[in-house]
């Protein structure tokens, strides 16, 4: 029986490991998006089995020559992006049952949360903090010294996520009509983002939005090239990537409002793509969060949100040994 299953299933990747109570990797596999709420639950599915097939191989070639009709597994942790509501719950805790089945991992032990919630807990460990993802999509969760859980925005690409990736191409398209039209500050954001989609107009970004290559991850691509019309000088890419991290900013403001961790000591992570690459919204963030919470020790989430959830499931397994079963 394999200890530990952990996933962390993001907006545009999911990653799977195998790993024993040392903590070594015993097999990991990677796959694209199984976010339901952005590609729907058929391609969510589709790449949590790529994923955890590309695992079970890993695993399998490590352990030579022997390989597997089906899998056991002390205690698996999912942090699904997409997660926000009891229904999807359900419908996510119906998917990963059909998709383990079908791979023929069978855990003893099977926990399911948001991403953004699970990597929390991790990194906590039982002390309080708050935890800011921007990556495709974005959320805040943060837990306070009493245990008590609050989460602000992630609502998904159609309604919320402000300053994640697909927030910022978004904006960046839609500043780039404006301007087009004559609604807008002037902009050449084109510069950079036209050649990447392969178009040359205004026109062709609309096709490009309402053409078959389309996807929420395709957006959320745009925005390092924001970053780079930022750091040329435009003006709308700065307000765009300045608007992104002040929204990150209410967003965290709200959770740690309604914990009220005000004046208090807590640890804050940063995660996700767009905080660990576009040092603009990452700096501006840090200064917003430094002149509200002073006594916040601010964790540049260097590490990935897959080893919150793995803490997560560890800290499950020592907890069952301690209590001897
Ligand atoms: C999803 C959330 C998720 C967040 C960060 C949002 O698009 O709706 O469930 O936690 O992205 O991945």
């Amino acid at each position: 029986r394999i200890p530990l299953l952990a996933v962390d299933g993001g907006g545009t990747k999911s990653l799977a490991i195998f790993m024993n109570m040392e903590e070594q990797i015993l097999g990991q596999g990677q796959a694209g998006s199984c976010n339901y709420q952005g590609v729907g639950k058929h391609t969510a599915a589709k790449s949590l089995i790529s994923c955890l097939k590309e695992a079970i191989a890993d695993f399998e070639r490590k352990q030579k020559p022997e390989s597997f009709s089906s899998i056991e597994v002390e205690c698996a942790v999912f942090g699904m992006a997409g997660l926000d509501t009891k229904q999807d719950r359900q419908v996510i805790l119906e998917m990963i049952r059909e998709v383990l089945q079908e791979v023929q991992i069978h855990p003893r032990h099977l926990w399911v949360e948001n991403d953004g919630f699970a990597t929390l807990l991790g990194e906590t460990e039982g002390k309080p903090g708050i935890l800011i993802i921007a990556g495709t999509g974005s959320i805040v969760y943060g837990v306070n010294e009493e245990g008590i859980y609050a989460r602000t925005s992630g609502w998904g690409h159609r309604i919320g996520d402000e300053g994640s990736g697909y927030w910022i191409g978004k904006q960046a398209v839609t500043a780039i009509l404006r301007a087009e039209d004559g609604r807008g500050k002037k902009t050449r954001l084109g510069d950079w983002i036209f050649p990447h989609i392969g178009a040359t107009s205004g026109e062709e970004l609309v096709n490009w939005v309402y053409g078959p290559q389309y996807s929420i991850e395709k957006m959320a691509e745009l925005a390092p090239f924001v970053y780079q019309a930022y750091q040329a000088g435009d003006e709308v890419a700065q307000e765009i990537l300045q608007k992104a991290s002040e929204e990150l900013f209410i967003a965290a403001r709200a959770v740690i409002h309604q914990l009220q961790l005000v004046e208090k000591p807590f640890q804050i992570i940063l995660q996700g793509g767009i905080l660990k690459h576009i040092d603009f919204v990452r700096q501006s963030l840090i200064q917003q969060l430094q002149d509200y919470v002073p006594l916040a020790e601010i964790d540049l989430g260097k590490r990935d949100p897959i080893s919150g959830i793995i803490t997560k499931g560890l800290s499950y397994l020592k907890e069952k040994k301690k209590n001897g079963c």
